[in-house]
């Protein structure tokens, strides 16, 4: 998984986290990361940083067509969470023999979300390194 997808990823979770929030649809970012198998820190953070948190309260039975879609897929962005959480990207690191590094990529700690939920490489090859390690390029001057 590019830096880039990763990034693009949590911004999507995040907002559908916040669309649910918003709408009045959890009380709590604590129940929405419960919920959806997220960090909880991380939601806490994401709702911390909406700079306008007034609800705007979205009742379910009188929702319009267009507000129950966006709730469903604001719902099923967050379930695929599990999903991406279980089935994460192979780490691909080369290995002496020649191979590459069939581990998962691992999982960021809340504090390195900011910079996408999973990591490009696992936990053995740096997927956990708090700076960017540079790959070495040719055409590095
Ligand atoms: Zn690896």
């Amino acid at each position: 998984m590019t830096p880039e997808q990763s990034r693009e990823l949590t911004a999507r979770l995040e907002e559908a986290a916040l669309f649910l929030l918003k709408h009045g649809l959890y009380r709590k970012p604590d129940d929405l990361a419960r919920r959806f198998g997220l960090p909880i820190p991380v939601v806490r953070y994401w709702w911390r940083n909406l700079e306008d948190q007034t609800i705007e309260l979205i009742d379910q039975s009188t929702a319009t067509a267009k507000q129950t879609k966006q709730i469903r897929k604001a719902g099923q962005t967050l379930e695929g969470w599990e999903k991406v959480k279980r089935y994460r990207p192979e780490c691909g690191a080369k290995l002496v023999n020649g191979r590459r590094c069939k581990h998962s990529v691992v999982i960021r700690p809340p504090e390195g979300w900011d910079r996408g939920a999973l990591a490009d490489r696992c936990r053995m090859h740096g997927g956990l390194a708090r700076r960017v390690i540079r790959r070495k390029q040719k055409d590095d001057d």
